[in-house]
């Protein structure tokens, strides 16, 4: 791997921890019927709104010492577990897709991040929306067949 490659890797790493910060708000939110474009991310026990030093993936949920800023409760390492992962997704999708297209990574991310939203939401006991399934679906065959045909 050139350097070039291993800071293309850190940066989509990078990425996926946003991303994965985002998943989090969907995989709470679809369930429950809230709206997850507008609305602020607040604390689930105290409802006080969160800053954005409050929402930087993993750095600070280690930060505030696993707890909320404001009312001192515990918050889940399910949080920090679900950007990570992502991260860790995102990088290894650049790793296998950097050979055959960059742009490949892309979808390959929408399909892994569809997959954990998805996957979460029915470890939660809920049923995802069959919207979901679809997004699911057309980035699965979408990377499937780009695979095949550039391989
Ligand atoms: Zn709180």
């Amino acid at each position: 791997m050139s350097g070039i490659d291993i800071a293309f890797t850190l940066i989509s790493g990078v990425l996926g921890l946003f991303i994965g910060s985002f998943l989090n708000v969907l995989i709470y939110r679809i369930p429950n019927g809230e709206d997850f474009v507008r609305g602020r991310s607040h604390c689930p026990k105290c409802g006080h709104d969160l800053a954005a030093l409050d929402l930087v993936p993993v750095f600070s949920f280690l930060a505030l010492g696993r707890r909320c800023r404001y009312c001192k409760a515990p918050i889940s390492g399910r949080y920090a577990f679900v950007e990570l992962l992502t991260g860790g997704l995102f990088a290894i999708s650049w790793i296998l897709t950097r050979g055959i297209s960059p742009w490949l990574a892309l979808p390959l991310d929408a399909f892994c991040a569809s997959a954990l939203v998805a996957l979460f939401i029915l470890h939660d006991g809920h049923r995802p929306p069959k919207a979901l399934y679809l997004v699911l679906a057309g980035f699965g065959v979408l990377v499937a067949s780009w695979a095949l045909f550039t391989w």
